[in-house]
């Protein structure tokens, strides 16, 4: 590995407020979300998910949506975006202010089914029409590929099949397609050969890779998607998002560990380390029972 082969910056992809605090078995007051925002909005994390537009019989903990971003002290050269699994979660986010929303979608399709109830079929259809939507608003759309290195249901899935979602979703008009490793099963090899056949395949879409914790893999694998050209780099303050209840869901990549990595080999991420190490420990005491 060479210095110089490597990119000068990276950006890393907050997603700690939403996918993080998400699977909280008990509710997070709106104060205390708003306080992480900020806390990471201080750190200088330039990309951040804030929250999702999801039915509160399915994700209780997200039922302040619109609350938590009023609530955040806004900057324009940061990038604020909520997760929405269908069109109505769109349309909730393009009315509470949002310029950029994330779709979500498994290449498995009984993880899919299981994930959001929809075939893999159905789901890309339904994008289509949040890009369709969210184009006439102005507003970007950035879309997740969960299980794209493997399902804990189905085993292995072809990357074939990864790629020609995709190539689908960059289609629509998705403006970057992250790769996600839903249960940590990905290995480096796996993260070095998969972003690269797609981020090749793909014209204008960027690629993104979104690691959960597998016993410090994540790292190995972060650093071989680095070498495979990946710019973009998905994490959670604290490393939150695992759950013991929920069996095989790890918790994301730590992002002040994965920022400590990057800063270290000369790597800019632009986030202030010793603010955001302070927004891990902050994520984790907000956590009650699925301590990483
Ligand atoms: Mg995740």
């Amino acid at each position: 590995m060479f210095k110089e082969n490597l990119p000068k910056e990276i950006t890393v992809f907050e997603v700690g407020p939403r996918d993080g605090l998400q699977n909280e078995p008990e509710y997070i007051p709106v104060e205390k979300k708003i306080e992480l925002v900020n806390r990471l909005i201080y750190a200088n994390c330039k990309k951040i998910e804030v929250t999702s537009f999801v039915h509160p019989k399915w994700v209780p903990q997200m039922k302040d949506a619109k609350e938590v971003y009023a609530g955040i002290d806004k900057r324009d050269d940061i990038t604020f975006s909520a997760l929405v699994p269908n069109v109505r979660g769109l349309e909730l986010a393009i009315e509470s202010g949002f310029k950029e929303v994330v779709t979500i979608m498994s290449s498995s399709e009984s993880h899919n089914m299981e994930n959001v109830n929809m075939t893999v079929d159905r789901s890309l259809k339904e994008i289509e029409e949040i890009n369709r939507i969210a184009k006439q608003h102005g507003v970007r759309v950035r879309s997740y590929i969960a299980t794209a290195f493997g399902c804990p249901i189905e085993g292995d899935i072809p990357v074939e099949k990864v790629l020609d979602i995709a190539l689908a979703l960059e289609s629509y008009g998705s403006y970057e397609i992250s790769l996600g490793d839903t249960t940590g099963m990905a290995n480096p090899i796996m993260a070095f050969e998969i972003p690269k056949l797609i981020k090749e395949s793909l014209k204008k879409a960027s690629v993104a890779v979104h690691y959960h914790q597998s016993k410090g893999i994540e790292f190995a694998n972060i650093l071989a998607s680095l070498q495979a050209g990946i710019t973009v780099f998905d994490g959670a303050a604290g490393g939150l998002g695992g759950c013991p209840y929920a069996p095989g869901a790890t918790g994301n990549i730590a992002t002040e560990i994965m920022v400590d990595m990057f800063e270290r080999m000369g790597i800019k991420t632009g986030i202030d380390l010793e603010k955001i190490m302070e927004c891990g420990e902050y994520a984790k005491s907000l956590s009650s029972s699925c301590h990483s």
